[in-house]
C-alpha cells in the first residue's frame, strides 16, 4: 500500500532528475563552446594584422641593409642595428 502512494513521488524525482542532468549537460556544451570561440578568437587575433605589434616590424640594418624584425635588433646611439657586430662596425 505504502509503496503506490510513493510512485508518484518517485516518478517526480526521476523526471526532476532527467530534467537536471540534462540542463547541466547544455551548460557544459555551451561552456564548451565559450572555451572554443575565445580559443578561435586569441588564433586569430595572433593571425590578423599585428595592431600594436612593434615587435613583428621590419626594420633596415644602417650598416649592411638587411632587413630584419625589431625585437632582434640591437640598438647603440639611437639607432636600430640587425646584430651587435654591425653596431659595432658602424661607431
Ligand atoms: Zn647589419
Amino acid at each position: 500500500m505504502g509503496l503506490i502512494r510513493l510512485l508518484p513521488w518517485i516518478i517526480l524525482i526521476v523526471i526532476a532528475f532527467v530534467f537536471l542532468s540534462r540542463k547541466k549537460r547544455e551548460r557544459e556544451r555551451s561552456a564548451m563552446e565559450e572555451e572554443l570561440k575565445a580559443m578561435r578568437r586569441q588564433l586569430n587575433a595572433r593571425q590578423g594584422p599585428a595592431e600594436g605589434g612593434a615587435s613583428e616590424e621590419m626594420a633596415r640594418c644602417p650598416h649592411c641593409g638587411t632587413y630584419f624584425l625589431r625585437r632582434d635588433g640591437v640598438i647603440k646611439n639611437g639607432r636600430l642595428y640587425c646584430s651587435r657586430s654591425c653596431a659595432r662596425k658602424d661607431a
